[in-house]
């Protein structure tokens, strides 16, 4: 079976093929330009591939309720030309196949779940940390929807004390992606995150701040595992400061094993990699196709 695959993000779109294993075959990528620009390649990369379901995992905020008018559309972005675009109806005209269609990060969550680092497990939680941060919720065996989709990204930390750093979301300020996403990093210290050193104070900054999000996480959702993705956390020394943070937030209070003794095991690094959202996209894409067809 080939089904195909795209993770929509801010800078760039990646559209793959696969299979029911999860095994990429095949991918492309472009920039996140105009969206009818970007829409352009992708139909152009589908066209004489015979997939037979599409998924998509793609920045937000979207449309995901079936019964609303605008399903499948992007929303509020302040991307240009992509607010209020018909993503998926303008797919459909192309391809008469079912579609898939929820946030990268569920996406990515999603993946994670069927064929990564939280396989066989019937919860967990992806977070991003990268251009922005975006939280993706996986719980009994579903992604979770509700007014609209999780956006744990703009939770609100407590400010480090020494954190005189305004803050760079436009909509809130000092949400943890105004304190604690790579523009943020950049904007505070004057210099790239992947350019300051590995013992910077900078990184005890963000694992405060990383670290507070997923307590809250686990508090508010008891997932089974975290996982954490996305650009910043190329820094190796970052996860083992988060995961001390957490065990420091939540002090022996949640009773579970899997926090008291063995937290390397439950905070842990996408299994699939730098394809979570891709595979987690194809694998949407494989539940459409079900739908209709088991
Ligand atoms: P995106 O979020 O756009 O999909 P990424 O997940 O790659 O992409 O995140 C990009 C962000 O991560 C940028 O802000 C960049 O500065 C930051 N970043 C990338 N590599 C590193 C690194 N090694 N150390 C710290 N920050 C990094
Ligand atoms: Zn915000």
């Amino acid at each position: 079976m080939r089904i195909g695959a795209i993770e929509g993000g801010g800078t760039k779109f990646v559209c793959g093929i696969g299979n029911e294993q999860g095994v990429i075959e095949d991918r492309i990528s472009f920039p996140t330009e105009q969206p009818e620009k970007v829409m352009e390649q992708i139909i152009s990369y589908f066209k004489d591939k015979g997939v037979q379901a599409i998924g998509n995992g793609t920045f937000g905020p979207i449309d995901i309720d079936p019964a609303s008018q605008t399903y499948g559309y992007v929303t509020t972005t302040p991307k240009p030309g992509w607010s209020g675009y018909p993503f998926v109806e303008t797919l459909k005209q192309a391809f008469d196949i079912p579609f898939g269609w929820d946030t990268d990060v569920n996406a990515a969550a999603y993946g994670e779940a069927v064929w990564g680092a939280a396989k066989g497990l019937d919860s967990c939680v992806y977070f991003t940390i990268g251009t922005g941060i975006g939280v993706g919720v996986f719980s009994e065996g579903k992604l979770v929807h509700g007014l609209v989709h999780p956006e744990g990204g703009h939770l609100l930390p407590r400010r480090h004390p020494e954190d005189r750093f305004e803050g760079s979301c436009p909509y809130h300020g000092d949400c943890l992606e105004g304190l604690a996403a790579g523009p943020a990093i950049e904007k505070r210290w004057g210099i790239k995150g992947s350019e300051l050193a590995e013992d910077h104070p900078a990184w005890a900054m963000e694992a405060y701040y990383v670290g507070q999000a997923v307590t809250s996480t686990i508090l508010l959702l008891s997932p089974k595992r975290v996982v954490l993705g996305g650009g910043v956390m190329h820094q190796k020394q970052l996860l083992p400061m988060i995961r001390a943070e957490v065990t420091r937030n939540l002090n022996g209070y949640v009773s579970a094993a899997p926090l008291l003794n063995d937290i390397n095991e439950y905070i842990v690094p996408p299994g699939l990699g730098e394809n979570a959202a891709l595979c987690g996209s194809l694998a949407l894409g494989l539940e459409a196709w079900k739908s209709v067809n088991d």
